[in-house]
């Protein structure tokens, strides 16, 4: 199975270094009264459920596929960790970039 089976990038080149705006020099920076929910663009995803069950598999279940093969998200089982975002095939997801108190 290729290493990005279940990722958006075609290449490594296009994920060095993406999460570099995020790192801290310690933990006390990190912000953990919020959360942000990824965003679902409905017009791209093409129902294949990866969003849903990576998210089950890192215990969360905040994704349910509907009658119509499109996630819907269960905002109290959200924690905002988006690797949703990282394995959507059509770059469908991504960050609402709206804060929210953690339910
Ligand atoms: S951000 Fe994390 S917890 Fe929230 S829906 Fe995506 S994978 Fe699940
Ligand atoms: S991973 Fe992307 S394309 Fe697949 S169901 Fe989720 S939002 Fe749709």
């Amino acid at each position: 199975m290729p290493w990005n089976t279940f990722c958006w990038a075609h290449s490594i080149e296009e994920i060095r270094g993406a999460a570099l705006d995020y790192v801290s020099e310690n933990t006390d920076v990190l912000e953990r009264d919020t959360v942000i929910f990824p965003k679902f663009n409905r017009d791209k995803c093409i129902g294949c459920g990866r969003c849903s069950v990576s998210c089950a598999d890192g215990g969360h279940q905040a994704i349910r596929m509907n009658e119509d093969r499109r996630p819907v998200l269960n905002g109290k089982k959200c924690v905002g960790c988006h690797l949703c975002v990282l394995v959507c095939p059509q770059r469908a997801i991504s960050s609402s970039r709206k804060r929210i108190a953690k339910p």
